[in-house]
């Protein structure tokens, strides 16, 4: 038998590649290490191939074919027969090469023995060897190579980036339990190059010990044929001993009894992305998750249901009251940290499986995970709610805040995230709507509201744009003397197809969506001109005062100083006439800016009168602290006057309070003449209500203007009441 060396000393000496129709980067790497003169019709068939293209090597000596094998460059591999074959097969299963690429096409002549071959190759005839035979067997040496871009197809599927060159690639021969790592690999994990087939441990081991299970389970479920591929993200030690972010890929490779024979697989470093993302997934003021987080929690929890009826879960939304008032009054970054403590007591609050987000500005949500209930969510919030009794202390300044909740849960049935928090917001605003602190848990009749406040609140718009809001009076008699002493302005909208709508309808969208600015300004401007052309009709010793109903909004967010001085300007009417009614919850703001404007509005003159009193908190502690002339007991407490024999004891100690504390007392709804009678007897200064007038249009209350001092004598019969029903409480 010739030596291989001699037989190989007759090819060219240096290593010269010689291109066969290379095509699209495509093409495969053939190491021919067949002595030329040996085998003409195997070469002259790699000439004649039209497909699939080839990059032709010369092998000058056997030693160098090892090298090739180890350096892991070439597809296929074209070997003399008559070569001993031995070591190249060690070198092969050693080396634990990539055998799915590898084709070694081994040309023998009858003389050659029965060397074994390595895994992978071809026998092939010498003689026999045709452009045909060659092309499929290359085909199939092709086919191999072509599972690298396999894998990125599938990683495509898999909305996953491709297979890059920075990518590392390893090669499970799961029949001899043989996983073979690329330099590349070893790489990324700080390993030194080569080493030989190894052990799929050697990767298992390093997995991060909270992701093992979830990769096994991923890979077993690939390997079972359960799915098209195995796709994960873990993290991985490095060999300096920190985790790196991963992507591990792979296909599995069956014979024909579906049988794992091998798996090819790729390893992406994804660390910097997953630190990007966990960037955009946490919120810097809070350190809480951030609503991409939340979006992609419950786009999970909702995925997971689809498959499985368990487990339900629950969204509690969370809006901190009253947050922008907190702002404008202590700052922007106070206000941060106030975010960020209640971030934290809201992190005390729940169990691990919970997911605290802060979903921007003064919004948080607390996604209720493993079948929590509506009950469980108004609980939390209940309990959350508690704990804002504790003030926060910022800068040694203590800030009381509360939260309004909405609740849905996925038993509403949600296809998207988007819906989840639509709902969750409608819910919210009713919890807004109804009283600070409150929980509304959402039911599908709400969103039909929703839709109704949605088409309100653009034909208000157009309603403003258009002129349509005019000013009523009702008007508020003086008791002892029973001689009208003012009106209270209250807003009407003309609509052009329902007639007269009240405000109870509009008011409350007007101040969702600051609507009351400019309504509240109109409302103003055309009080003052009124009262100033009855002034000037009718003078009087004790002139007519006109009482605006301002809403918290205009005082917290509108030049309404400015507003209030120039409609006193435009009207020239004495700023003691003009009466501003504030309610309650206004007071309790408590903020030094709402302070601040309430004092100058004082300062201009005119008088503040406490709206709806008794309806908000207790408020008896502000009362004394607060530059008001005068408040309005609600009309609640009037209708329980009359009912019994005796006034009870509300009545009498509000208007006695007041009047200790210098204020005027006027009596909201008075609709018998027993409650005006009793009124009288408690002292109280003034009342309003359907027994004396509803309000009225400007003509009407002219009129009554001009019968001022006989219009309302004590004897005056019971006055019809207008058809606008009862009155609704707003806040404002
Ligand atoms: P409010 O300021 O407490 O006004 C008194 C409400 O009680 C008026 O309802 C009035 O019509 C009604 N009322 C007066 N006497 C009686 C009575 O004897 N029986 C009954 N059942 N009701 C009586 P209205 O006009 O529907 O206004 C309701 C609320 O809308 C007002 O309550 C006020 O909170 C708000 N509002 C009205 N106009 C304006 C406005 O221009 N700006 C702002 N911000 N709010 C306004
Ligand atoms: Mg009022
Ligand atoms: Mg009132």
């Amino acid at each position: 038998m010739t030596s291989p060396t001699s037989k190989l000393a007759d090819l060219p000496k240096k290593t010269k590649e010689s291109v066969i129709e290379p095509q699209d980067g495509e093409a495969l790497k053939v190491l021919f290490a067949v002595d030329r003169s040996s085998a003409p019709a195997l070469l002259n068939s790699f000439v004649g191939l039209s497909r699939p293209p080839c990059a032709l090597t010369h092998a000058t000596e056997i030693a160098s074919v090892g090298m090739e094998v180890l350096r892991d460059t070439h597809d296929v591999f074209v070997i003399d027969g008559r070569t001993d074959l031995s070591g190249f097969a060690s070198l092969f299963t050693e080396r634990g090469t990539n055998l799915l690429r590898r084709v070694v096409l081994v040309a023998v002549d009858s003389s050659a023995p029965a060397w074994s071959l390595p895994h992978g190759a071809v026998r092939i005839p010498v003689d026999e060897v045709t452009v045909d035979t060659l092309e499929s067997i290359l085909e199939l040496a092709l086919e191999r190579t072509a599972f690298a871009r396999d894998l990125a197809q599938a990683q495509a599927r898999y909305g996953h980036t491709a297979l890059s060159c920075s990518d590392g690639l390893w090669f499970w021969d799961v029949r001899r339990d043989v996983c073979d790592f690329s330099d590349r690999w070893r790489k990324l994990l700080g390993l030194p190059a080569g080493g030989g087939g190894a052990s799929i441990n050697e990767w298992l081991e390093r997995v991060h010990p909270d992701d093992i299970e979830g990769l096994r389970a991923n890979l077993d479920a690939h390997l079972e044929g359960l799915s098209p591929g195995h796709i994960f993200e873990h993290r991985i030690r490095h060999r300096n001993g920190r985790w790196r972010w991963v992507v591990t890929r792979a296909i599995a490779e069956r014979n024909d009894m579906g049988q794992v024979t091998e798996v090819a697989g790729s390893l992406t470093d994804i660390t910097r992305r997953k630190s990007s993302e966990s960037l955009l997934q946490t919120d810097a003021t809070t350190g809480l998750a951030s609503r991409m987080w939340l979006m992609e929690s419950l786009g999970e929890a909702i995925e997971a249901l689809r498959r499985v009826p368990h487990p339900e879960f629950v969204l509690l939304f969370l809006n901190v009251d009253g947050f922008k008032v907190v702002n404008e009054s202590i700052g922007l970054d106070s206000g941060d940290r106030i975010l960020s403590q209640l971030g934290e007591r809201l992190l005390g609050n729940v169990s691990s499986n919970h997911l605290v987000c802060r979903y921007g500005g003064d919004e948080f949500a607390i996604l209720m995970r493993g079948d929590a209930t509506v009950q469980d969510a108004e609980e939390l919030s209940a309990i959350i709610q508690d704990g804002l009794n504790r003030p926060f202390v910022i800068d040694g300044q203590e800030v009381f805040t509360s939260v309004s909740a909405g609740v849905t849960s996925s038993a509403i049935g949600y296809e998207r995230p988007s819906e989840v928090l639509r709902d969750v917001g409608i819910a919210l605003t009713e919890a807004k709507r109804n009283r600070r602190g409150g929980c509304v848990v959402f039911r599908p009749d709400m969103r039909k509201q929703a839709m109704t406040a949605l088409r309100l609140q653009t034909e208000l718009r157009q309603a403003v744009d258009r002129d349509e809001l005019e000013v009523y009076y009702q008007p508020i008699i003086n008791l002892s003397t029973s001689v009208m002493s003012g009106f209270e302005a209250l807003v009407r909208w003309r609509h052009p197809v329902r007639g007269i709508v009240m405000p109870d309808e509009f008011v409350t969208v007007a101040e969702d969506t600051g609507l009351i600015v400019p309504i509240g300004k109109m409302v103003l401007d055309r009080a003052c001109c009124q009262l100033a052309v009855w002034l000037e009709r009718y003078p009087s010793p004790d002139p007519l005062a006109i009482s605006v109903n301002l809403s918290t909004a205009q005082v917290v967010s509108s030049n309404i100083v400015e507003d209030v001085s120039s409609a006193l300007k435009k009207s020239k009417i004495p700023a003691h006439c003009l009466k501003l009614e504030i309610t309650e919850s206004m007071l309790i703001e408590d903020t030094e800016d709402a302070k601040k404007v309430l004092g100058k509005l004082r300062a201009l003159g005119v008088r503040l009168l406490i709206d709806d009193f008794g309806t908000g908190y207790s408020s008896l502690t502000y009362l004394h602290e607060f530059p008001a002339s005068g408040l309005k007991i609600d009309k609640s407490f009037i209708d329980m006057l009359g009912k019994t024999e005796r006034p009870g004891a509300i009545v009498p100690t509000i208007i006695s309070l007041a009047h200790t504390l210098s204020l005027d007392v006027v009596a909201e709804g008075v609709e018998t003449p027993e409650q005006r009678d009793l009124l009288r007897s408690l002292s109280c200064d003034e009342a309003q209500g359907f027994l004396f007038s509803p309000p009225l249009e400007h003509q009407e209350a002219t009129l009554a203007v001009a019968n001022r001092h006989d219009q309302y004598s004590a004897t005056m019969p019971h006055t019809a009441a207008p058809n606008d029903g009862t009155v609704r409480r707003y806040r404002r």
